[in-house]
């Protein structure tokens, strides 16, 4: 106790001295030192934001144009930039999510530097392109940090009477008291909420509810207006650390065309706009502008989740895409408040969006070849090709404890390779079946560890479902 209680004044006395240095050091130094330390440079507060896009429109030379583009749920504004006066739209989106906040700093770098520079390239993006952003949409979840907007249920039904006694949608989050804005969007841009639709699921078009997806549909809409079609989406995230199937690498940023459901699907076949190998194309530019601008390898470019029954037509970038938009995805690994700023992954967010812009400006981006997306690394099963690239790391990892054992593994997955290819579902259950003994003989056997186990048995499961 007598030890606690001298710690506890230490303590005290401690906090005083640094509460009196503080005091007399000048606020003006401080500020002047955060800035030389990166590491200690945390992610802009909304006020800093704004601060930020009024000074690059003024030093633009009024290429940079700065609006009010509407407001949050909450009544916070919620602001629009622009750039350009090219005939190819590229719409960029970021903080959909309020827990996921790279990439409005990215986008305030990219929107300086084209107000700014005078370089031939530059010159040639405001010629060719003109680029307008949405920097921070979902400026309440911002705040908190949280995914979801703030509107509560009784504020909904207050705005729209009419859902008096209906089911709060079901990407409404009782305990966070607002909607994952990422799932309020519809192809049909002209809609409206109705009773009958609520709760709806994951499966189906959103509502837009929210005054954050309409506003982000409204300016689609006037972009569509102005200059027929809007050529290109871009959606900003943040998502967990997940390491790629085959070398374990961390994946350092994961990119995505629309998930809507399997190629061959038949549910899309009302929006004939829709092109997927367009949108594949603009991923890839993403790729490869984040592996041609860096100074290291990137062995971490990743394609994101996307396994065939991926189907998700709320999300923005789905709806736009049905609207005939190619649309891409990022997804930065780790999420606010855990992972604090991060200069190189700011930077990657930026090499990608450069990597579409300047494939944009000088036309290439038609010439990729949208398949080479697909070659991206993964870190999901989608095939049991993917299942076999995993057992192969696992076993060079020492997670078996004999080499025999991830061996008889290794063959039973060659031969669902086989009946996969020839689409042999009775096999393909039969043998998946027969898989999951063996992985769960060998977990109680002791030779194969959890990390292994778990991985290879959630991948059978997807698998077996998907052939069931
Ligand atoms: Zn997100």
């Amino acid at each position: 106790m007598e030890a606690i209680r001298i710690k506890d004044i230490w303590k005290k006395l401690m906090c005083v001295s640094v509460i009196f240095l503080l005091m007399f050091i000048p606020v003006s130094e401080i500020s002047a030192e955060n800035e030389q330390n990166p590491a200690e440079r945390d992610w802009m507060t909304n006020e800093e934001f704004l601060q930020k896009l009024d000074e690059i429109a003024e030093s633009s030379s009024g290429r940079v144009e700065v609006d009010v583009a509407g407001h949050s749920s909450q009544g916070t504004e919620i602001i629009s930039a622009r750039v350009g006066t090219g005939d190819q739209v590229l719409l960029i989106n970021g903080s959909i999510h309020g827990n996921e906040k790279s990439g409005g700093e990215a986008l305030v770098e990219i929107f300086d530097f084209l107000g700014t520079s005078d370089s031939s390239f530059a010159q040639s993006v405001r010629d060719e392109i003109t680029l307008v952003a949405i920097p921070r949409l979902n400026v309440d979840g911002l705040e908190i940090p949280q995914r979801q907007n703030i509107f509560p249920w009784d504020e909904v039904v207050a705005t729209y009477p009419h859902l008096e006694g209906a089911d709060p949608a079901w990407n409404y989050n009782e305990r966070n008291r607002g909607f994952d804005i990422n799932r309020d969007f519809n192809a049909d841009l002209d809609y409206e909420v109705v009773a009958e639709d609520l709760p709806g699921n994951t499966l189906e078009f959103g509502f837009f509810i929210t005054k954050e997806a309409q506003l982000l549909r409204d300016l689609y809409v006037d972009l569509q207006n102005e200059f027929g079609e809007v050529e290109a989406f871009v959606d900003l995230h943040h998502m967990g650390t997940p390491v790629t199937n085959k070398t374990g690498e961390e994946v350092t940023i994961a990119i995505d065309y629309p998930p809507l459901g399997p190629d061959d699907s038949s549910k899309y076949d009302d929006y004939p706009k829709l092109d997927q190998d367009k949108s594949k194309r603009y991923s890839l530019a993403a790729a490869l502008g984040v592996m041609e601008r860096s100074d290291n390898e990137e062995p971490g470019v990743s394609q994101y989740i996307h396994f065939q029954e991926r189907d998700y037509p709320g999300q923005a970038r789905s709806s736009f895409a049905l609207n005939g938009t190619a649309t891409v995805l990022f997804e930065m690994p780790g999420q606010q408040p855990q992972v604090g700023y991060d200069q190189e992954l700011i930077d990657r967010v930026e090499n990608g969006l450069w990597g579409i812009i300047s494939h944009m400006a000088d036309g290439s981006i038609d010439d990729l070849n949208g398949d080479d997306f697909l070659e991206l690394p993964r870190y999901w099963t989608d095939s049991v090709t993917d299942m076999r690239d995993v057992l192969e790391r696992f076993t060079e990892e020492g997670q078996f404890e004999n080499t025999s054992d991830a061996r008889l593994l290794d063959n039973q997955l060659t031969a669902l390779e086989n009946y996969e290819k020839e689409e042999n579902s009775e096999k393909m259950v039969k043998h998946l079946q027969g898989f999951k003994v063996v992985l769960d003989d060998q977990l109680e056997k002791e030779l194969i560890e959890r990390e292994a186990y778990n991985r290879l048995n959630n991948d059978t499961s997807t698998l077996l479902d998907r052939w069931n």
